[in-house]
């Protein structure tokens, strides 16, 4: 049943804080809400099944972490296994997470959120979902709205239209969709793209294809290397406990990727030397670096996925895979035509190309009546928003694990939620300083910066940046762990409203 056809509810339960969705985030939302906020009630709302997310969602062979999970995972929990996981271990941790503190009983699988309406009049949001077991409409009301719905459809992903789709013979299949039942065996494969999905899939199915193609239109940045982390492992031979090895191993990943992003601007010539001499490791003198793995920007415009024990260049030099760079001209019966004229023969052709972006969860918002223009508000540190009161957003950083950013957000968010009880406030909202009303707006990201194709397709969804550090989400996970702390919640930018006046 569909949410128009379902009946209007008959009860509606009211929550302090109602966060959407259980992935990494939502999970993370719920940890810290039940260890900072006490006396605060919760749910969190989840479409699916079960917890995960991303990692629920994402079902294709070798399906795997691209950061490592000592940053990845919570900072309240030690990831005890090796730094790049596999999806099964990431939903285990976070099931382990969920276990240790008890907030099942706050979660509600199978609901899907259609709508998120505002009073101001009442300072509350009212939300609207979908049962999905039996299809009937439920209606809760919270004081806060904690999104955590990740950034892109889960449904379906991004599939370009090329010419001549329809011809083929063979099998099309979106990493994102894929089928369970696809028997790949000693058939001729193609993936086109090369981002960390498709430098996943290429080595995971070369085992077992006749051969596998991983078609690019231009290269992209990998780091190669041992799954394992030094100091981890010396740590533990020292029988270190495991919180104090994933304090330390935390604090090592994050000094090292700062100076490596440093470097990156710094002297990103010398960087790219350095990337492109590991990858020729793997490969010899004589594999065609230049063609198949130099890119043409400079490291770190867009994610550089690391590649455990170097699998996919393992997979390219025993001869299961190969790269092809070029673009495709049409889709034929047999496979793809090239520009270049080449003509690729496959019986599957997957595409690894991307994402739909989906800021705000496929959620029909309303802000007093009228629909919310999300792309028209401004951004508050990439947290909280013009015009849209009581609600903040996760989205964590491109160039380091996402999740630091669910827990320090966190600390924020919980510190706000303290401060309003603490005044007796209803609302709060993020407003623009008068002192600061010419200030420049842009779009959310700037694409000289970072530019990822779900970015540069749906910029007009997302919101916009000013021209300062508070005004912006700056990316900076080494800069904001200090300066979010120190955010003065009666600072001009925070606007509070519904206080009780006592008699
Ligand atoms: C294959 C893959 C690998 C990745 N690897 C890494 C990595 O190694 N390191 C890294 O930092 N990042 C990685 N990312 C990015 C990754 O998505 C995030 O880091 C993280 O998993 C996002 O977690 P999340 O909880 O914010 O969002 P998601 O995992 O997307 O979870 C959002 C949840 O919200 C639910 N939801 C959405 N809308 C609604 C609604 N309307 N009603 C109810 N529920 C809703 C969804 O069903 C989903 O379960 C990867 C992404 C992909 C796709």
């Amino acid at each position: 049943m569909t949410a128009a056809a379902a009946k209007t509810p008959s009860r509606v339960e009211h929550f302090d804080v109602l966060v959407v969705g259980a992935g990494i985030s939502g999970v993370g939302a719920a940890y810290h809400l039940k260890t900072q906020t006490p006396g605060t009630t919760f749910v969190a709302l989840e479409t699916q099944e079960t917890f995960g997310g991303t990692w629920i969602t994402h079902k294709y062979p070798g399906i795997r972490s691209d950061s490592d999970l000592h940053t990845f995972g919570y900072r309240f929990k030690p990831w005890v296994g090796p730094p790049i996981a596999s999806a099964e271990a990431i939903v285990n941790y976070m099931g382990e997470v969920i276990t240790e503190n008890d907030l099942g009983k706050h979660i509600r699988y199978g609901h899907t959120i259609t709508r998120a309406s505002w009073s101001g009049r009442d300072n509350r949001w009212t939300i609207d979902a979908v049962r999905k077991d039996t299809g009937a409409a439920v209606r809760f009301t919270c004081g806060f709205l904690w999104m955590c719905q990740g950034y892109y459809r889960h449904g379906e992903g991004y599939t370009p239209e090329w010419p001549g789709m329809e011809t083929f013979k063979g099998r099309i299949v979106h990493p994102q969709t894929w089928p369970q039942d696809l028997d790949y065996k000693g058939r001729r494969m193609v993936v086109i793209g090369s981002g960390a999905t498709a430098a996943t899939v290429v080595p995971a199915v070369a085992k077992d294809a006749a051969h596998v193609v991983m078609l690019q239109r231009s290269p992209t940045y990998f780091i190669p290397g041992r799954n394992a982390i030094d100091i981890a492992e010396q740590l533990r031979e020292l029988n270190v406990d495991e919180h104090w090895i994933h304090e330390i191993v935390r604090r090592r990943i994050l000094l090292d990727q700062h100076n490596f992003t440093k470097r990156t601007y710094e002297e990103p010539e010398a960087v790219k030397a350095e990337l492109l001499a590991a990858v020729k490791l793997f490969l010899g003198e004589d594999y065609d670096i230049a063609t198949h793995f130099t890119p043409t920007y400079r490291p770190w415009r867009q994610r550089i996925a690391f590649i455990p024990d170097g699998d996919l260049f393992q997979g390219i030099a025993s001869g299961k895979a190969s790269v092809v760079t070029d673009e495709i001209e049409r889709f034929t019966e047999a496979g793809l035509l090239l520009k270049s004229g080449r003509e690729v023969e496959a019986d599957i052709i997957v595409t690894a190309t991307g994402f739909e972006l989906c800021p705000l969860g496929d959620i029909d918002f309303q802000i007093d009546g009228k629909p919310l223009n999300f792309g028209d508000s401004v951004t508050y540190r990439g947290m909280m928003f013009t015009g849209v009161p009581n609600m903040a957003w996760v989205f964590g950083y491109f160039r380091a694990s996402w999740t630091l950013r669910v827990d320090i957000m966190a600390d924020f968010i919980c510190r706000l939620l303290m401060h309003m009880k603490a005044k007796g406030a209803s609302r709060v909202e993020v407003a623009i300083p008068s002192s600061l009303k010419d200030m420049k707006l842009s779009t959310w990201i700037d694409p000289e910066d970072f530019n990822p194709g779900y970015i540069m397709r749906g910029m007009h969804l997302l919101p916009k940046r000013g021209d300062t550090r508070d005004w912006s989400h700056t990316q900076d996970y080494w800069s904001e762990k200090d300066e979010l702390p120190k955010i003065d919640l009666e600072g001009q930018e925070f606007v509070y409203g519904g206080v009780k006046v006592e008699a």
